[in-house]
């Protein structure tokens, strides 16, 4: 990958990481605004909310763990390598997924074996 492309994608990254904490931040104080409301809300309504809270503050924080996993692998020269096969991670999947670890088909791999390919049925 050259120099060019490599800058793109950690400036792109460094705005996503910046961008993921600043919701997690927010959703923090979402999250104690919810818990103020007790007294006036229904219980359950608050259940669900401070589900939905949650699950998107879980995958906000993995994502943020993505994302400057793969800012790390920028400061180490290690970005677009696949950790899997070390080879090299194709431009075009980086453009869709910036901070992605595998190359497709190690990826696939993966996915296949933990079950959760998307396109797979249950049988
Ligand atoms: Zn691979």
């Amino acid at each position: 990958m050259d120099t060019q492309s490599m800058k793109r994608f950690e400036q792109e990254l460094r705005v996503m990481a910046a961008e993921v904490s600043r919701h997690l931040r927010e959703k923090d104080r979402v999250h104690i605004l919810v818990e103020r409301s007790a007294e006036t809300c229904e219980q359950e309504t608050l259940a669900g909310q401070r589900e939905m809270a949650f699950q998107s503050l879980d995958r906000n924080s993995l994502l943020l763990r993505e994302v400057r996993a793969a800012l790390d692998r920028i400061d180490d020269d290690e970005y677009g390598r696949c950790l899997k096969c070390e080879g090299e991670i194709s431009e075009a999947r980086l453009r869709a997924l910036s901070y992605a670890r595998h190359c497709l088909s190690c990826q696939e791999q993966i996915d296949r074996l933990s079950g959760s390919f998307p396109f797979r049925f249950a049988a």
